[in-house]
């Protein structure tokens, strides 16, 4: 018997769980849920239920709960070889400070996905990775389209993508953890060559906050009187939108350019323009990959999700307290700023993109184009670590 510890309890953790338990009869789940209600709610539903039940593609399949044990102990949820934390990325700090005075030689530490900039935030958190004998492993997002059914009980996969992306430190590890993760999660895992390369080709730090801000920054006031007609996100991309997303997408491969171009021996083949990321990613599922308008809008996969929106007394509003903004900008977008302005290139949608929607969520991150907004220390930007060369980037 083996145990695999799972940190978080949300849509993700469950879908892990079910996929993890469903695939290998011999592993156990340590699920550490340091958030107290949480830990309530799964170990009750637990006791409730005998088995734990995951739906894909329209099939059931139910394994048994008592293989998987909840803890709010860090000790006990460092203690297992492999630790997977499927959480936010604003989540990953306080996770791993939990778990670090009792990580071990030899344990493999994974976000699943990593978002932006999580080898700096890591190494300050845990030391040097390659001297401490942990692996680092990130993705490059999540695998899986997935909702929670019955919390503690049940999980829906909607979509599994194609292929996902991940980087290790040590590097050279990579090879090695591919070939681990792609048989524990039965996804294709694409080995990328460095954390720099998985910071540069997170397309979620595009997708979500570009959208947010290309499609609803106009619509920010408007009531939707019944949750019916609440938009969709994605399928929301019309040729503006997909023209806006792609010049972003655009400034990120000027990035990749200039650094392979200073480091000639460096190069990061994963980063990779959202057109191609898509296809890559969802295949067949994009029926019309004419435009990249059309890629949004005819993924199989995107349409049943819309703009968050909060009630109020007379409908639905866009919500701009969204992990679209509160997760993708200070754990991508500013990460990848705070790269350009290392390698020294102009990113001016990504700037447009990050002043306008920072101020709609109450945060400043630049002032006159800079990284020294009063929120910057919230972010994984390199800056804020002071990493301020291209060679500290790399290493
Ligand atoms: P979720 O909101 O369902 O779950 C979040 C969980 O994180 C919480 O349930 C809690 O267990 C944990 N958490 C939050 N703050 C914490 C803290 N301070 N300390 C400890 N634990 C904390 O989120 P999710 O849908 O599981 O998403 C996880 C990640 O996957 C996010 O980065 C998300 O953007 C990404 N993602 C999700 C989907 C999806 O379909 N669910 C798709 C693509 C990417």
């Amino acid at each position: 018997m083996s145990w695999i510890t799972v940190c978080g309890g949300g849509n993700g953790a469950h879908a892990l769980v079910g996929t993890v338990l469903l695939r290998d009869p011999t592993t156990h789940i340590r699920l550490y849920l340091p958030l107290e209600d949480e830990q309530r709610r799964f170990t009750k539903a637990l006791s409730s239920h005998s088995s734990f039940e995951l739906q894909v593609a329209g099939e059931v399949y139910s394994v048994a709960s008592d293989r998987i044990h909840v803890t709010r102990d860090p000790e006990e949820a460092a203690c297992s070889s492999i630790i997977i934390m499927i959480v936010p990325a604003f989540a990953h700090g306080a996770i791993l400070s939990q778990l670090a005075p009792y990580l071990s030689k030899g344990s493999t530490i994974v976000a699943l996905p990593a978002r932006s900039g999580l080898e700096y935030q890591a190494q300050d958190i845990l030391g040097t990775i390659s001297q401490n004998g942990c692996v680092l492993v990130g993705f490059q997002t999540l695998p899986w389209a997935c909702r929670t059914g019955e919390f503690g009980h049940s999980v829906t996969i909607y979509g599994t993508k194609n292929r996902v992306g991940a980087a290790c430190l040590p590097a050279k590890e990579i090879g090695e953890k591919a070939r681990v993760f792609s048989t524990l999660l039965g996804i294709n895992v694409i080995p990328y060559q460095s954390m720099l390369e998985l910071s540069l080709a997170n397309t979620g730090q595009l997708i979500h906050p570009g959208i947010m801000y290309s499609v609803f920054a106009d619509r920010l006031e408007e009531v939707f009187p019944s949750e019916a007609i609440v938009p969709l996100f994605y399928a929301s991309v019309d040729d503006k939108a997909a023209e806006f997303l792609s010049q972003m997408s655009k400034e990120v491969l000027t990035i990749k350019k200039v650094v392979e171009e200073r480091l000639p021996s460096f190069e990061m083949p994963g980063v990779v323009h959202l057109s191609q990321w898509l296809n890559q990613s969802y295949g067949e599922e994009i029926l019309d990959i004419s435009s990249l308008a059309k890629q949004f809008q005819t993924n199989q996969g995107y349409q049943t999700f819309k703009v968050p929106v909060k009630k109020s007394n007379d409908g639905y509003r866009v919500d701009v307290n969204t992990r679209y903004l509160t997760e993708d900008v200070p754990f991508g977008l500013l990460v990848t700023k705070g790269i350009a302005s290392v390698a020294g290139v102009e990113t001016p949608m990504i700037d447009e993109v990050i002043t306008n929607t920072s101020a709609w969520i109450g945060k400043e991150y630049l002032v006159d184009g800079k990284l020294i907004g009063r929120d910057m220390v919230t972010t994984r930007a390199p800056q804020r670590y002071k990493i301020d060369s291209l060679q500290e980037l790399v290493r």
